[in-house]
């Protein structure tokens, strides 16, 4: 980098700059996905909103675009970008819980980990997704789902209001009462429009034990299951949740040893009501097979949203992609099950997300999220470790997502892309030219362009 800009960047930012080659400039610009590796120019710590807006003008003034990390999370890396300007958010983390009102307001670099203590302290709860080292942030601007979903809504939808730095440096609060149209972009546009220091959220009551974990079914079973999944998990109560995972078998006690590391069919299944109606309402997914398995029991609500962390903990490479169906048809099953034979890796999986209920009672574009009515999303993700395995591991996955291609429709969730050029269509659907607008009004140079992006002009006619 330029010696100029250096000190022009160091004047200006005093001790919130992080220069390469300083302690802690290596820590803060890793992020979850170890394969990505990018040098910002300089990297803010910020402690509050007035940092923020510092950075913002600090960045505009020096010609770089500004990059935000929350939880480090996204698969595409888009939390830090070369020569940016990034904006580590890691020391907002104030959680307030008002257990009177049902309200929280959290800090913009908290994760769900730290969110979802402070709300079951009180046990109340807001809809989060189902790795809790994920940042509030990042996963909340998307769209935000997880086992609360069919229940709540999307973390979105529990979203009240948010406090943003914009682009001109300028602080704005947003809520349906205020700057509409920016709130209105915020619920499903991803990072586009700025830089969200404090979100406040409705809060549920929720546990504080909840039924949680998986049960395990043998591959040769995977069929049969699937599509009594297919026909009965849209159905589940709301209370209830489940996913399911075509995936390696980890070397868990429920699960005899001569299993371990074989290809097999995971049920994660969550349930906010009572052991009997869990049982009753979980029953007819296993399609009467005989599970190898199962660690489904009562649980913290804590302990079920930290359940996943260990096996999508930081550090591993990893590649993604992901579908809409609004039915798993048999060709598609059979499809998932015969792939499931060759997964290239003892940490690869083909998921199957399920949404519906309260998340498809809000229509399309009531908010920016367009996928409301998609009740199944199928994420084939590889994971692995060494960098000479990345074009086996890449092309694998992009083969995979082809064949399943053929059996989706339109559209893929913003938070499950793993490239950022040219996505903007799929991610927003038909909400894209309103976005584009909203772009225009409140970021025209596009200062935020690290993500899923809008682009200005893109859509000018829009
Ligand atoms: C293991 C794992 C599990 C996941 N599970 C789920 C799930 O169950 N449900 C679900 O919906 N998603 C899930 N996701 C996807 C997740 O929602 C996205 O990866 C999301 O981008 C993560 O947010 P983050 O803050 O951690 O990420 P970051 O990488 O820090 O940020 C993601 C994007 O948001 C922007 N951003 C971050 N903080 C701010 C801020 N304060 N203001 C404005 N913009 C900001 C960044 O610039 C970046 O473009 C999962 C991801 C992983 C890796």
């Amino acid at each position: 980098m330029e010696d100029l800009l250096i000190s022009r960047l160091a004047e200006r930012l005093g001790s919130l700059a992080v220069f390469p080659g300083d302690a802690g400039y290596d820590q803060r610009r890793q992020v979850w996905n170890a394969s990505i590796d990018r040098f910002p120019a300089v990297i803010v710590r910020a402690g509050d909103h007035d940092d923020i807006r510092h950075a913002v003008t600090t960045a505009a003034a020096c010609g770089l675009k500004v990059c935000i990390k929350g939880g480090g999370h996204n698969i595409a890396g888009s939390a830090v970008a070369d020569g940016a300007l990034m904006i580590d958010m890691s020391d907002l983390k104030d959680i307030e819980i008002d257990a009177e009102h049902l309200i929280a307001r959290v800090g913009g670099g908290a994760t769900w980990a730290e969110f979802d203590a402070a709300a079951q302290a009180h046990g109340l709860a807001a809809p989060g997704g189902v790795v809790s080292s994920t940042g509030v942030a990042g996963l909340t601007l998307g769209g935000g789902f997880g086992w609360l979903a069919r229940l709540h809504g999307l973390a979105i939808d529990n979203l009240l209001s948010a406090e943003i730095v914009l682009a001109d440096g300028t602080v704005a609060v947003c809520s349906q009462d205020e700057h509409p149209d920016l709130f209105w972009a915020l619920r499903g546009g991803s990072g586009n429009f700025g830089i969200v220091t404090e979100f406040t959220f409705r809060l549920h009551p929720v546990g504080p034990q909840v039924l949680f974990g998986p049960t395990f079914f043998a591959l040769k079973d995977a069929r049969e299951v699937l599509t009594a999944y297919a026909e009965h998990a849209p159905l589940l109560p709301r209370k209830a949740c489940v996913w399911a995972n075509l995936m390696t078998a980890p070397p868990v006690p429920v699960l005899p040893k001569s299993v371990h590391g074989t290809k097999i069919l995971t049920l994660m299944q969550f349930h906010a009501g009572t052991v009997g109606e869990a049982q009753a309402d979980l029953r007819s997914l296993y399609a009467g097979s005989e599970p190898l398995g199962s660690a489904l029991t009562p649980r913290p609500y804590t302990e079920a949203q930290g359940f996943l962390d260990a096996a999508y903990d930081f550090g591993a490479r990893n590649y993604w992609r992901a579908h809409n169906h609004h039915t798993l048809s048999p060709p598609l099953i059979d499809l998932l099950v015969d792939l499931a034979h060759g997964l290239p890796s003892p940490e690869s999986e083909l998921l199957i997300c399920l949404l519906g209920g309260a998340v498809a009672d809000v229509s399309d574009d009531a908010t920016a999220f367009p996928h409301r009515q998609i009740p199944f999303m199928t994420t084939p993700g590889v994971r692995w470790h060494n960098k000479q395995d990345d074009a086996r591991m890449i092309g694998w996955l992009k083969h995979v997502s082809e064949q399943i291609a053929v059996h989706a429709v339109p559209g893929s969730y913003v938070n499950f892309i793993a490239e950022t050029e040219g996505n903007a269509p799929r991610a927003y659907g038909g909400n894209l030219a309103r976005l584009a607008a909203i772009k225009r009004k409140y970021d025209p140079a596009n200062l935020f362009r690290f993500n899923q992006n809008i682009a200005p002009d893109a859509l000018s006619t829009g």
